[in-house]
Parts: C-alpha cells; sequence; structure tokens
C-alpha cells in the first residue's frame, strides 16, 4: 500500500502545504519532521513532512526523492508548537515551521558518495571523469560532494555523478553535515573542593593530600577568584608549573576544564560567584514553590507557569541558574530567554561560568554559518542549556525541562518585522506544555496582561520584594584606587537587603516659573555636580518613543488632546498641524495654552545628542557617553560603550530605552530622567504602561552597590498614575490603576485585539484598500460574531514606513480571530494580540 505524507516546502515565500507518496525504498525511515527533498515545480526543494494522510488531495502525487537526515529535524514538541503557532498566530504553518529551522538550511545540506560494492565495474564502460570519481571513492572511501568538489577542480562532476548513480555504480544520499566551525575554546582551571575548603583546612589539607606550598597557592588563589581561571594566570601568579596543576588535579582538588567562552566586556570589573551563594530568606521561599514544581515536571506533570516578580537586583537570576542546576541534575535540559544578547552579556556570563562548557549561545550577530552549526550541536545533544532571545526558543531540544523567560515585560519578545506575529513570553508557555516542562517567567514590572494570569490562577505568583546588597569586593576595590571612603550602607555580608533607590520627582512647570530655563532642573544639576566631585558615575535617560511627536505648555503641563477621543495629538512637522490618530481630527497649534494663556506651548524638541551637548556646556569636566539608536548601529558597539563606561573612561551616559536593560552597574549612583512623561503621550492603550516599565526599570539602574543612590524624575506631570507609581516603586498601585482602565475601555486582558495592515506607497490606494476590506470584515463579523467591534480603519500613529502609506483596521471581542480564520488577506499584514497600537 502506498503511504502519504503532507510536507511544509521549505522556502520563504511557500506558505502552502502539499501531499507527496513515499518510494519503497524510503518506507519506514521518514517520520513527521524528517527534512526531506521533494520535486516542486521544476525544482528540487527541501521541504518538513508534518504528518501522514491516508488519501492525498491530488489524484496523482510525485514522490519524496530523498530524505536528507536519518534523524527527524524537527522534535515532537517542535511540531506541536508550530501547529499551535500557525492557529495562535493566524499564520501558515509552512512559515512557523521555518522559525525552527536554521536560516539557509538548504545551503548547508550535502551528499554523501559511496561506491556499490555489489556492482561488478568494467574498466571499458566509463569515461574519463567517471573513472576520476571511481578512483577518488575507491582511494578515499565515502565522500562528501563538496569533499569530491575540492579533488576534481574544474570539471563538471555532477552530471556525471548521477550517470554514475543510474547505473547503480555509486550510491547518493542526503546528508546534513556536521559543523564547521567550533566555538573559541579556552582551557581553565576550577576548584572541586568547597571554597571554605581551602582556608579551613589549608592545615589538614597540606598534610593528608601532601600540598606543598606552591600548590597550595594555587589552591588559595582559586578559592579567592571563586571563578575559572586560565592556567597562564595562575603560572604568571604563583609561579606554578603544568605539573603543578596534574599534581593537584590527580589529587582531586582541582579540574581543568574546556569552556566555550563569550566575549565579555565586564570580566574584570564585576564580581560573579562561580559557585552558588547561600539563598536569602526571600529566595528561599521562592525556590520552594519553583522546586515544587520542577518535581511535578520529574513526575511527568506540567506545572502552571510561575511569574517570578522582583524588583531589579532582587536576586531573579540566582534563582534562575538554581533551577538550570536542579533540571540538569534531573537529566533534563534548558532554555533561557533574554531580550538582546548584546544588551545583557551580565546574565550570559553568570550562565556560562556556572555551566562551564554546556551553554550554548544563540544572537542575532551569529552568522548563518554558526547558527546552522549551533542547533546542529543542539540537535546531537551536545548543549544542555541554550541562552537567547526570542529564538532560541525554537532550538529542537529533547528532553526539555525549563524555560526560564527573563525580562518578560520585554518588547524585543514580539516579533514585528515579519510573520508570524508571535509573543515568546506565551509561546515560552505553549512550548513548556508541549515539551512538559516548567516554566518561570521573571520581571520587575510584568505586562498587566500577564500579572493579571496570577490573579486568574493560570500562573503562579512568586514575589521578592527586597533588593540584594551585592558588589561589596567591586566597590571596596574602587574606594582604594581612586582614594575615597567607602560609606557603607546598612547591612553585613554579601546578601544584605539593600532597599530600592531614593526617587524624587521634580515639577519642571515651577523650575519655568522660578527662572530655571535650562533642561536640567537645579536639583539634577546640584546632584549631577556631586557625582562628579566623589568620582562616581550618573545615568542621564529621555525615552526614545515619542520626542517631539505632541505638543505641550511648558508653563502649566497641559497637553494639546483630540476632543473627541481625549487621545493627545500628533504634531506634524511639514504642515505644522496636529493630528489625532485614532479619528482623523486635524487642527492647527495653538499660539497660546488653553489652560494658561502662556506663549510656552510647542512640542519638545530634545534628542540625546542635545542633551550631551548640554551637559558639556554646563560641566565642562564631565566625560559623556551617549547609547542609543546612533551610536549602536556599529557591529560590538553596545560591548565597546558598556566597557568604556565600566572602566570609567566616562562618567555621565546619556541614553534611551537601551539603558533600561538589566544592566549592574555599581559606580551609578544617580539617574536623571530629562522627562518623565515622554511616551505617555502617544495614542496607544499601552502607552501608559510602557512609560511606567521604562521609568521603573531605569530607575533600578541606579544604587546597586553600597554607594547607593537616588532617581531624579523631571516632568510637567508630576500627578500621572504611571510616574507617581514608578517613583514609589509601587507595582501594585500601578496594576489597580491600569487594571482599572483596561476594564473600563474594553482592553486586553478583557478583550482580545487583531490589528490588520496595509501598506501602500500610493495614499490614496493605501486608504481605498483599506475601506474595502473595512466593508468586507463588516459582513463577516455579521455572520460570525456580531458582538466584535471594529474600530477603523484609520491611518497609523507612524503614518508612513519605508515611503509607503499605512492603514490599520482594530477588531476587539472575546476573540476576534475567528472572523480571519480560513480566510486569506495576503497583503495585510495580520497580528493577533499586538503589542502596540502604533
Ligand atoms: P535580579 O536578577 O533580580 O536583578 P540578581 O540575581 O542579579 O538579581 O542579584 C542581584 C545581585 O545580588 C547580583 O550581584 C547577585 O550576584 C547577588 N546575589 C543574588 N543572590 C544572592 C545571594 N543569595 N547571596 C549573595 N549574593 C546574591
Ligand atoms: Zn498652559
Amino acid at each position: 500500500m502506498q503511504s502519504y505524507v503532507e510536507v511544509a516546502i521549505n522556502l520563504p515565500q511557500i506558505s502552502d502545504t502539499y501531499h507527496y507518496h513515499l518510494p519503497e525504498d524510503l518506507a519506514g525511515s521518514v517520520l513527521p519532521g524528517s527534512l526531506v527533498i521533494v520535486p516542486f515545480g521544476k525544482q528540487r526543494v527541501q521541504g518538513v513532512v508534518l504528518h501522514f494522510v491516508e488519501t492525498p488531495e491530488v489524484a496523482k502525487t510525485k514522490p519524496i526523492q530523498d530524505l536528507v537526515d536519518e534523524k527527524p529535524v524537527l522534535t515532537a514538541s517542535q511540531m506541536a508548537l508550530a501547529h499551535w503557532l500557525a492557529d495562535e498566530t493566524l499564520a501558515p504553518l509552512g512559515v512557523c515551521i521555518n522559525l525552527m529551522l536554521p536560516p539557509g538550511l538548504s545551503q548547508y545540506t550535502d551528499t554523501l558518495v559511496r561506491l556499490n560494492p555489489d556492482r561488478k565495474l568494467d574498466p571499458e564502460e566509463l569515461s574519463p571523469v567517471e573513472k576520476r570519481i571511481v578512483n577518488l571513492l575507491k582511494k578515499r572511501g565515502d565522500l562528501r560532494a563538496r569533499q569530491i568538489d575540492a579533488a576534481i577542480r574544474h570539471v563538471e562532476w555532477r552530471g556525471v555523478l548521477r550517470k554514475l548513480a543510474r547505473k547503480g555504480i555509486v550510491h547518493t544520499q542526503s546528508i546534513l553535515p556536521p559543523p564547521r566551525v567550533s566555538p573559541k575554546i579556552v582551557r581553565k582551571v576550577i576548584l572541586t573542593i568547597p571554597l571554605e575548603t581551602v582556608d579551613d583546612l589549608e592545615e589538614p589539607l597540606s598534610r593528608v593530600h601532601q600540598v606543598h606550598d606552591r600548590r597550595m597557592r594555587i589552591l588559595r588563589l582559586l578559592a579567592e577568584k571563586s571563578e575559572p581561571v586560565e592556567p597562564s594566570g595562575i603560572y604568571a601568579q604563583v609561579g606554578a608549573k603544568y605539573n603543578d596543576l596534574k599534581a593537584l588535579e590527580e589529587k582531586g582538588l582541582i579540574k581543568q576544564l574546556d569552556i566555550q567562552v563569550w566575549r565579555d566586556p565586564l570580566k574584570d570589573t564585576t564580581f560573579v560567584p562561580a559557585s552558588a551563594p547561600e539563598l536569602t530568606r526571600d529566595q528561599k521561599q521562592a525556590w520552594e514553590k519553583i522546586s515544587a514544581g520542577l518535581s511535578e515536571v520529574q513526575q511527568g506533570r506540567v506545572p502552571r507557569p510561575f511569574l517570578l516578580h522582583g524588583v531589579t537586583g532582587s536576586g531573579k537570576t540566582e534563582l534562575y541558574l538554581k533551577a538550570v542546576r536542579a533540571t540538569l541534575d534531573s537529566g533534563k535540559k534548558a532554555v533561557v530567554l533574554v531580550p538582546e544578547i548584546s544588551l545583557t552579556p551580565q546574565t550570559i556570563k553568570r550562565f556560562l561560568s556556572r555551566f562551564p562548557g554546556q551553554v550554548g549561545v544563540v544572537h542575532s550577530q551569529l552568522s548563518e554559518g554558526e547558527r546552522y552549526d549551533t542547533w546542529r550541536r543542539v540537535r546531537n545533544e551536545e548543549l544542555s542549556v541554550i541562552i537567547g532571545p526570542r529564538s532560541a526558543l525554537f532550538m529542537p531540544l529533547e528532553n526539555l525541562g525549563l524555560i526560564v523567560v527573563d525580562e518578560c515585560h520585554h518588547e524585543s519578545y514580539d516579533q514585528q518585522d515579519s510573520p508570524p506575529y508571535y509573543h515568546a513570553a506565551s509561546t515560552a508557555v505553549a512550548a513548556a506544555r508541549f515539551a512538559g516542562a516548567a516554566v518561570i517567567l521573571g520581571s520587575a514590572t510584568p505586562r498587566v496582561t500577564q500579572f493579571y494570569k496570577t490573579i486568574s490562577g493560570d500562573w503562579t505568583h512568586i514575589g521578592l520584594p527586597h533588593r540584594i546588597l551585592a558588589h561589596r569586593e567591586t566597590i571596596a576595590h574602587y574606594a582604594q584606587q581612586l582614594g575615597f571612603d567607602l560609606p557603607i550602607k546598612t547591612g553585613e555580608g554579601q546578601a544584605a537587603d539593600l532597599g530600592l533607590p531614593k526617587v524624587s520627582i521634580v515639577d519642571m512647570r515651577q523650575e519655568l516659573q522660578s527662572g530655571n530655563r535650562s533642561i536640567f532642573s537645579r536639583e539634577l544639576q546640584t546632584a549631577i555636580q556631586h557625582v562628579l566631585d566623589t568620582h562616581q558615575q550618573a545615568i542621564l535617560f529621555l525615552n526614545r518613543r515619542g520626542t517631539a511627536t505632541y505638543v505641550f505648555c511648558r508653563n502649566c503641563g497641559y497637553v494639546v488632546k483630540c476632543p473627541r477621543d481625549d487621545k493627545p495629538l500628533t504634531y506634524h512637522h511639514g504642515s505644522n498641524e496636529l493630528v489625532c490618530h485614532t479619528c482623523g481630527y486635524r487642527r492647527q497649534v495653538p499660539k497660546r495654552c488653553p489652560q494658561c494663556g502662556s506663549r510656552q506651548i510647542r512640542q519638545l524638541g530634545t534628542g540625546t545628542e542635545k542633551v550631551e551637548q548640554l551637559v558639556r556646556e554646563q560641566f565642562p569636566e564631565a566625560r559623556t557617553l551617549r547609547w542609543d539608536a546612533e551610536t549602536t548601529r556599529k557591529k560590538g558597539a553596545h560591548d565597546r560603550i558598556l566597557t568604556q563606561f565600566t572602566n570609567q573612561q566616562a562618567n555621565i551616559l546619556i541614553g534611551t530605552q537601551m539603558l533600561a536593560k538589566g544592566l549592574d552597574l555599581p559606580l551609578v549612583t544617580l539617574v536623571g530622567v530629562i522627562l518623565a512623561e515622554i511616551g505617555l503621550n502617544l495614542p496607544d492603550y499601552r502607552a501608559t504602561e510602557r512609560t511606567f516599565q521604562v521609568l521603573t526599570q531605569v530607575a533600578g539602574r541606579a544604587g546597586r552597590s553600597p554607594l547607593g543612590g537616588r532617581v531624579i524624575l523631571q516632568t510637567y506631570e508630576p500627578h500621572n498614575y504611571a510616574i507617581q507609581t514608578a517613583a514609589h516603586h509601587d507595582y501594585a498601585g500601578f496594576y489597580e490603576h491600569e487594571i482599572a482602565y483596561r476594564r473600563e475601555l474594553r482592553y486586553p486582558p478583557f478583550t482580545r485585539l487583531v490589528r490588520l495592515e496595509y501598506r501602500h506607497h500610493d495614499a490614496r490606494q493605501a486608504e481605498e484598500t483599506a475601506q474595502q476590506l473595512a466593508g468586507v470584515l463588516r459582513q463577516w463579523i455579521h455572520s460570525e460574531d456580531s458582538s466584535i467591534e471594529m474600530i477603523g480603519p484609520v491611518p497609523c500613529f507612524f503614518s508612513r514606513l519605508y515611503g509607503r502609506y499605512r492603514w490599520q483596521i482594530i477588531l476587539r471581542g472575546a476573540d476576534p480571530t475567528i472572523i480571519l480564520q480560513d480566510r486569506q488577506l495576503p497583503d495585510w499584514i495580520i497580528e493577533v494580540d499586538p503589542p502596540s497600537l502604533l
């Protein structure tokens, strides 16, 4: 009996799936998830087998031509996840499957050629080129096509090979070759005995193990560093030789490891414990819940997702590390998602040093070849911990026990540039369910929709309310170097409770009224001067989103809003007009403030460059550094800026959102936010939430060490609840306010949204197409579920992108996706649960 399979074609522009039949010789070896070669039009292309089908949809199917690799390229849980994603995002299945395959996979497939040992050869029947190929195979055994390429140059031998195959003289088979490049590996030495043993047991150690002085010094050095050290460092510092290491290793006191290295700009400036510290009381309580979840995984159950909700520096990462350790100990593997690799070098480094040799790092700056290699190594089970951005979720890990989503609120977890438009946090939850794994989502500022899940009981909430006092060594070291006295704050030992930095709100309206026209309030000026005088560091933050887009009064803070929608109007340079992006209302920029009559009404025109210039003018002794989209365009720029800052080549860092990532900078004692409400005035239902998040995160950069720290929020809207609650580190207060607003205005989590966007270089065409679809949608709504609302069509807030006009339609309801299920709108961008309506 013939077997049929459904195949997703591995070409970017092909989204449908097709039916093929299996030739007899492949029956039994082709499985769901197998990578196969199929005829497609006139081409031979790669595809992934989805499943077997009883009866094909076409009368005459074509055969699968070849199986590329014995082992399926997708695991069973990946297949399930792909189907789930396709349903969830309304994207074609093939597009979802492509997420899980390394880009350009077809480039890496190769052909294995072997002589048929049963075929008697008559030398007369071979052409000269055929003879060369046969002789080569006789001499060197089985070869890959790339090797034959190298051996037989300048000859078109592939056609000849096919002839040989037809005559049965050789067999050919597609294969995925092993990785070509390996990550940089260095040898390092670690202690295998507990750190304390070295000090406490110095006497008995040297007696029992007969460790003499020089070797004892090696142990002390390792204990002191408490992280893996390169042999060259040991030779240099202790004057030891290879024999000493060898001897200590034989006694079981140290171990030499080959460690995959990650370039780290902060290597010498921060203290990274390579062994797990004892947990604080809060961490212990959190750990009880997490370890109960991990035990459930051991028993084959899937625990509810954990929302690890703790302020920056409260010890979340330490818990991730512990959970990963427990997962590995139980024989399972782990995935750790971080917002962006280049912005989280410290987190990566902690994982690398805690799990030497077991961690694979996936990041966007890897070349295709490197990504392929990582994918292969994961598939061969050579790596047990994968760290990376959202795409790391799709690595072919068998036996997955844990997924961690660090900073789970972060925007980079939403895929917004190409379909499927998925959300990594909720996809992680689904992936964990299919794999039978636990998932920990960590954040200081979870999205309202995420926190709501802990209220509704879908997720388990774990709070870490206190900050940990760390960096005592680092700070002591700096203090000594720079010759200043160290004002040690409360607490003894490594893990004392630090408390959050003091935040003050400065009302900029009053600054103007008392004659200060600078963008720096008097309080901020004094604070900057203090930082400069005491050799500490400051961060000045300017929200990137929303600069220069709305008009407000410097005197009273009034923001010009739409009379119909109460949303801030958007300033348009060309026409000098204000436009509402919800309803299309337009007006001129008012000359005087409608509220107080002041003439100080205009848009904000400050960028990071301007701020830098002003700092330099006012504080000539400041050494500034700018961290924004412009200065980080080049590869490696993030690392460079961070290194310069941590090496104190600069003392004032001026930046945008990029700063808000989980940086742990001990010398930063001041964070100044130039204008806290930028971003609040964007016409998007998540604008408040985003502003609260970014302010809270930025505020968290200050005072992460015994030096303490303070935060200054400058604003014209000092009473806004996002600013107030961020200033008081009051997530609960913010949530209460925000969830009430969402409930009242029917936004998620109380409804779901679908955003449909159309782009065209002709403005009229864009609008007309949008109007047309709106008509069609109205009918579909009528026939499917008339409770679904349609908002729009309207031009998007960012109304032009790459020279094309953008129009959008929003659907809102309990489940607006049913309107679009099984319907084709190929020219439209369709986002389910859009992260932004701009
Ligand atoms: P978060 O991930 O919440 O920002 P971290 O896990 O990075 O918090 O912890 C903040 C700082 O405290 C880090 O420098 C970390 O090494 C240190 N730390 C965390 N837990 C402990 C502990 N139990 N004992 C000592 N230091 C700790
Ligand atoms: Zn006014």
